[in-house]
C-alpha cells in the first residue's frame, strides 16, 4: 500500500486551468503516483498580496510510493519545469503545488510542514478538498474537512467553474 497524499494546486498567470491540468498530468506521469481523485476548478481571489490576478485552484488525491521529501522534490521539479520563478512571497505564480496532507503524518521541518499550516484558514483549499475528502480528519486539529470548511465561512471569494469533481478510482 502506498501513501495517500492531497496536493493543493494553484495558478494565476496565463491560461490557469491549462497550467493546473498540465501539473496534474505531470504528477500522474510518475509510475510512483496514481491519481485517485480530482476536485472541480475554482476561481479564487488572491490573498496576502492582493494586487494581482485571481487564481485557479483545485485539489487532487494521489496514492504515492514516494516519501514526503521525495514528493516535495518531485513537485518542486514540476514547478520549475513549468517556468515558476520565486520573486515575491505569495506573489503571481504560473504554478504552485503544496502538499496538504500525507496520510496522518505530522512533519515539522524547515523545508516541509505537513499538514500544510494554512489548510484550515483557506477556503480555496477547504472547498475543493471537501468535494473529494470531506470526511478526512485533520490529524492535528482532529476535525473533519467539512467542519473546517464550515468554520472558515464563505467570506473569501471563491467560485466553482463548470467542471465536476472526479473520483477516478473507486
Ligand atoms: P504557502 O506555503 O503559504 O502556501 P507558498 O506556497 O507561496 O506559500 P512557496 O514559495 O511555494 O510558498 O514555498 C516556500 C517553501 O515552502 C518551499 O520551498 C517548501 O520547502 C516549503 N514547504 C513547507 N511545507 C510545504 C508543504 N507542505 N508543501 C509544499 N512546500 C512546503
Ligand atoms: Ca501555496
Ligand atoms: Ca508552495
Amino acid at each position: 500500500m502506498g501513501n495517500i497524499a492531497f496536493i493543493g494546486i494553484g495558478s494565476n498567470v496565463g491560461d490557469k486551468v491549462k497550467k493546473c491540468r498540465q501539473a496534474i498530468t505531470k504528477i500522474s506521469q510518475w509510475n510512483e503516483n496514481t491519481l485517485l481523485a480530482q476536485s472541480s476548478f475554482y476561481k479564487t481571489e488572491p490573498i496576502g498580496y492582493t494586487q494581482q490576478d485571481w487564481f485557479i485552484n483545485c485539489v487532487i488525491e494521489i496514492e504515492t510510493s514516494f516519501t514526503a521529501y521525495e514528493l516535495l522534490h518531485v513537485l518542486e521539479d514540476i514547478e520549475i519545469s513549468m517556468g515558476r520563478e520565486r520573486i515575491l512571497k505569495w506573489g503571481p505564480r504560473i504554478i504552485d503545488l503544496d502538499i496538504l496532507f500525507l496520510n496522518d503524518e505530522i512533519i515539522r521541518c524547515k523545508e516541509l510542514t505537513v499538514p500544510h499550516p494554512e489548510v484550515q484558514n483557506r477556503a480555496f483549499v477547504l472547498v475543493p478538498l471537501c468535494e473529494i475528502a470531506g470526511d478526512y480528519i485533520h490529524p492535528l486539529l482532529n476535525k473533519p474537512i467539512s467542519q473546517l470548511m464550515a468554520d472558515v465561512g464563505d467570506e473569501q471569494g471563491i467560485k466553482k467553474l463548470g467542471s465536476s469533481p472526479k473520483k477516478l478510482v473507486s
